[in-house]
């Protein structure tokens, strides 16, 4: 089985309170912190060990890398006011808590150090425009930002726990299925015919197919979480060979970060134990900030990364070929070409109509539309 990002899985859990962490200083965080925390504590961010101290930082922007070469490309920060700044100091342990998640953790401040938000969103987002929302939230930061490892004392089950596993279980699973070329998938959407001809394509040539949907914080207009596994589910089912695919969700936010983010994509699912990421067409991007294929060309630099990208481009509905394919396989002329396009399926599922079936199955477009609200509001 491929081996976690940076050689070993990190696990870094404690079943219970210690006596002597009751005197310590609580801050509150929200659930985009406190799912990082857990992400950091059961290994989805393998090699981290808890936020990114200055050093780690620096060497991320500049290299796309941690300070000791490792790949990665997309910062994991905890950022704090200054007025917080005045409690604590390096060498302090403190916990961090979210009531939602009942997530309490452990924090051993190793730095405090100025948060440069106009560095971190150009370099991150290539980009300083404020349109564009991974920068927005970049500038709308806390002043400091404090590295150190953590420790995750206790956590709740949340929403569709049913779904959740850690890259504990998911290894474990994979083993136990016998797989051993698994193709990782991620998305943001319910499925097109473009996705499940591309996961097809991919799934021909491996032993399993790990769909991994982001679920986390939305902007308006997103299909809503419940929507896009209920669609999946139904995909599964009429589609695909069950025992060949695994629905799993990971909670994480985007970042909207384009080829940064699909090398911290990759690393994600390579912590899962997935040997194979399908990269498509502009992956992680929004709006027009990044080329389409900028994601694909990225991995050039990441020789190292040992999960393999498995590139696609666009696919579509070619009449003369009386299939979906792509401009590597077809021959014929744009004007027999179909193009399924996110946009207008979602126009139709808003008008409350079923889109046409060459782009989407009937079945996921009835599921969407047994939603009363699909879509985030
Ligand atoms: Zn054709």
């Amino acid at each position: 089985m491929i081996k976690p990002h940076g050689g070993t899985l990190i696990e870094r859990c404690l079943k219970k309170e210690l006596p002597d962490m009751k005197d310590l200083q609580t801050y509150n965080i929200d659930s985009t912190l406190a799912d990082d925390i857990v992400n950091i504590a059961t290994g989805v961010y393998s090699p981290l060990t808890g936020f990114l101290n200055q050093n780690d930082l620096d060497a991320v922007l500049k290299t796309k890398r941690l300070a000791d070469g490792t790949p990665w490309t997309i910062p994991i920060l905890y950022d704090v006011d200054t007025s917080d700044v005045k409690s604590i100091k390096e060498n302090d342990q403190i916990i961090l808590y979210n009531e939602k998640y009942g997530l309490k953790a452990l924090l051993e401040i190793q730095d405090i150090y100025k948060n440069n938000k106009k560095e971190l969103a150009q370099v991150t987002y290539d980009t300083r425009d404020i349109q564009h929302p991974g920068v927005n939230n970049v500038l709308h930061m806390k002043d400091f930002l404090v590295g150190g490892e953590i420790i995750m004392i206790t956590k709740k089950p949340q929403e569709f726990h049913q779904y959740y596993h850690t890259p504990k279980e998911t290894r474990t699973v994979f083993k136990k299925k016998g797989w051993k070329k698994i193709i990782a998938f991620q998305t943001r959407n319910p499925p097109h015919l473009g996705h499940e001809y591309l996961q097809k394509t991919a799934l021909t040539f491996a032993d399993g197919l790990f769909i991994n949907p982001i679920i986390g914080k939305k902007k308006i207009g997103d299909f809503r979480d419940n929507v896009i596994l209920a669609s999946y589910e139904t995909l599964i089912q009429n589609y695909f060979i069950p025992e060949r695919t695994m629905l799993s969700i990971l909670r994480t936010s985007m970042k909207y970060a384009g080829p940064r983010e699909a090398i911290h994509h990759a690393i994600m699912r390579k912590n899962y134990g997935c040997t194979h990421f399908i990269v498509g067409r502009d992956h992680a991007g929004v709006g027009n900030y990044y080329l389409p294929y900028a994601s694909h060309d990225i991995f050039q630099e990441f020789p190292d990364l040992e999960i393999t990208p498995m590139f696609f481009r666009s696919f579509y509905q070619c009449k003369k070929c009386g299939s979906i394919v792509n401009d590597k396989i077809c021959p014929h002329e744009e004007k027999y070409h179909v193009y399924i396009s996110g946009k207008k399926i979602r126009q139709y599922l808003q008008d409350k109509k079923i889109p046409p079936e060459d782009i989407m199955r009937k079945e996921v477009s009835e599921t969407i539309l047994g939603f009363k609200e699909p879509f985030v509001t």
